[in-house]
C-alpha cells in the first residue's frame, strides 16, 4: 500500500512513469504503453486529446496522492467517472487524467434502502445490481454514464418527475478536497459543502463514494413509443405529459427518422417523435395513462411493454463516439407556434441528425425549494436540448450557428440552463445555471475549499470570497 506523504518525492520535477508507478495503487497509464489510445478516448468524438499519463485511482489513497502531487507541481488535472462530459471536460492535453473508472464498490442495503456506492460506476451498472432487489435511484437516460458527473451536476432521469434528481436522492458523499483531505459529507458533517456538489460539478473535491437513497421500483411500464412529428402532435404530447401524474416521465426526441432497424421504411427522413417513456407506478395505472399519447397519432413504433427498470438503459452502441453541436436550456411552453418552430429548424439543419429533445419536468423535483441545493431549476417547465450530428471538423461552424440561432429563437422568460448538458465553457452560460445567488454562494464555498482553483477543468466557478 502507497502512503499519502509519498507523493512529495516528486517534489517539482515533472513525474516520469516509473515515478507514477511508484506513487499509485492503481494502474498508471502512459502515451507509449498498449492501453493509452483506448483510455484516452471519452465519449464524445472529435476529442484528440493527448494526456501525460491516465491514473486509474484504486481507491481514495490515489485520489487524494495525485489531488496532492497535481498541486504541488501544477500540471492540468482532468477528473473523470465515466468520460460523457458534453464539454470534454474529462480529458486534458498534457496533463493527468484521474479515472474513477476502476473504483465501482456498490454495498446495498436492503433494510435501510441506502446504498454506498464508489463514483467510477456507471448508471447501467448501479440500476441493474440494484433491481436484483426491486430497488433502484434515479439518474439519467444512459446507462454509460458515470455516476460521478451527473451526480454533481443534478441527474435527471427516467424518474425525475415521482423520485426527483439524482441529488435528491443523495444522503453523503466521501469527498477529497484540493488539499489531499478525506471528509465525509451530508446534512451535518460539512453542510456548506453538500449543499454545493449537490449541483454544482466537480468544483470542490473529487467525490470518492456516494450514499444514495434506493426507492421501491421494480417493474414499469416503459420502452419508445414513435410518433409522426406534426405541430399538433408534439404541442399535444408536451401538454399530455405535463398533466400526467408524476408516475411518468417522458423524454421526447423530435428529429427526423433515421434509417434505423426498427422503423418502418417509409418512414426514414420523416419527421418524428421518439419518446422514451417511463411510468413507475402499477402497470394497469399506467396503461391508461399511456394511453393518451398513444391516441395522439396511429404510432410508427409501439415498444411501450412492462420491463425491468434495468431494460430503460440498454449497452451502447460499440465504439460510437459522435461530434455534436449542443445547446440545453429551459422553456415555460411548447405550442403550436414553438412545435411549428423546432419542425422548422430541425428540417434546416445540414447535419447528419438533428434533435430536439424536450423533457418535461415537474413533480418530485419541483417540490425541493430552489435554494436547498445548487441545482436551483426547480421552477423550470421543459428542459429542452438541441443537437446537431455531423461528421467532418470544418463544418462546426455551421452546425454551431445552427443551435445558436435556433436557440435564440425558442427562448423565453426561463434563461437558465442545465450544467451538465452544458458543451462548453462560456462564464455566461456556466452562470446561467446558477441563478438567483447560487453563484455567489458557490464561489465562495469554492473559496474555502479550492480557494487555488485545483478543479479548474470543468463548469468553472472562480473562488471569490
Ligand atoms: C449520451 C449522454 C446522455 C446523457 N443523459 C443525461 C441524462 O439523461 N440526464 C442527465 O442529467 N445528464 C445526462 N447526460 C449528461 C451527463 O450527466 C454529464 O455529461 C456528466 O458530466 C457525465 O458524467 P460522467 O461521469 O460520465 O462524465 P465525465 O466526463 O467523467 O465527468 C464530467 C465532469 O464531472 C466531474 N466529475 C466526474 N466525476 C467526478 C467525481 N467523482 N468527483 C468530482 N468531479 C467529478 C468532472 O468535472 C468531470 O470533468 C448525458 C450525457 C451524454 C453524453
Amino acid at each position: 500500500m502507497k502512503t499519502h506523504q509519498q507523493s512529495t518525492l516528486l517534489n517539482t520535477n515533472p513525474p516520469s512513469t516509473s515515478e507514477l508507478r511508484a506513487l499509485f495503487n492503481g494502474r498508471v497509464i502512459a502515451p507509449d504503453g498498449p492501453r493509452y489510445e483506448q483510455a484516452r478516448t471519452v465519449f464524445y468524438g472529435g476529442t484528440d486529446r493527448r494526456p501525460a499519463a491516465i491514473i486509474r485511482a484504486a481507491d481514495a489513497g490515489d485520489v487524494s496522492r495525485l489531488i496532492t502531487l497535481a498541486r504541488e507541481m501544477g500540471f492540468e488535472l482532468a477528473i473523470r467517472s465515466g468520460g460523457h462530459s458534453n464539454a470534454r471536460h474529462s480529458t486534458t492535453e498534457g496533463g493527468i487524467v484521474l479515472d474513477l473508472s476502476g473504483m465501482k464498490d456498490l454495498q446495498i442495503n436492503v433494510e435501510s434502502h441506502t446504498a454506498w456506492v464508489e463514483s467510477g460506476m456507471t448508471a447501467g451498472e448501479y440500476v441493474t445490481a440494484t433491481a436484483a432487489y426491486g430497488l433502484t435511484t434515479g439518474f439519467g437516460d444512459t446507462g454509460s454514464v458515470g455516476l460521478g458527473g451527473i451526480t454533481l451536476g443534478g441527474g435527471v432521469g427516467y424518474l425525475v418527475r415521482k423520485h426527483g434528481l439524482a441529488i435528491d436522492n443523495l444522503l453523503a458523499a466521501e469527498v477529497v478536497t484540493a488539499d489531499g483531505q478525506f471528509l465525509l459529507v451530508d446534512d451535518k458533517n460539512h453542510p456548506d459543502l453538500f449543499w454545493a456538489i449537490r449541483g454544482g460539478g466537480g468544483n470542490f473535491g473529487v467525490a470518492t463514494r456516494f450514499q444514495f437513497k434506493l426507492v421501491d421500483v421494480d417493474l414499469i411500464l416503459g420502452g419508445m413509443l414513435c410518433l409522426p412529428a406534426t405541430a399538433d402532435v408534439i404541442a399535444s404530447f408536451i401538454a399530455e405529459a405535463e398533466s400526467a401524474p408524476d408516475e411518468l416521465s417522458t423524454i421526447a426526441n423530435v428529429m427526423t427518422a433515421p434509417p434505423m432497424p426498427f422503423l418502418p421504411t417509409d418512414v426514414h427522413g420523416k419527421p418524428i417523435i421518439m419518446a422514451m417513456m417511463a411510468y413507475a407506478g402499477d402497470i394497469e395505472s399506467g396503461e391508461r395513462v399511456i394511453a393518451p399519447f398513444r391516441a395522439l397519432a396511429a404510432p410508427y413504433v409501439d415498444m411501450i411493454r412492462p420491463m425491468h427498470y434495468p431494460e430503460m438503459f440498454p449497452p451502447d452502441q460499440e465504439g460510437y463516439h459522435p461530434v455534436a453541436a449542443g445547446r440545453t436550456m429551459f422553456v415555460d411552453h411548447v405550442h403550436r407556434p414553438e412545435a411549428e418552430m423546432i419542425l422548422d429548424r430541425l428540417q434546416r439543419s445540414s447535419g447528419s441528425m438533428a434533435v430536439t429533445q424536450l423533457r418535461v419536468l415537474g413533480g418530485a423535483m419541483a417540490r425541493v425549494p430552489s435554494n436547498a441545493t445548487a441545482f436551483a431549476h426547480r421552477k423550470s417547465r421543459i428542459m429542452v436540448n438541441l443537437a446537431a450530428l455531423y461528421e467532418r471538423s470544418d463544418e462546426k461552424e455551421i452546425h454551431e450557428a445552427w443551435v445558436t440561432e435556433f436557440a435564440a429563437t425558442l427562448r423565453q422568460s426561463d434563461h437558465g440552463a442545465y450544467v451538465n448538458f452544458l458543451a462548453d465553457v462560456d462564464e455566461t452560460q456556466v452562470r446561467a445555471a446558477y441563478p438567483g445567488g447560487t453563484w455567489e454562494r458557490l464561489a465562495a464555498i469554492k473559496a474555502r475549499y479550492d480557494p487555488d482553483n485545483l478543479f479548474r477543468l470543468n463548469q468553472n466557478i472562480p473562488p471569490k470570497s
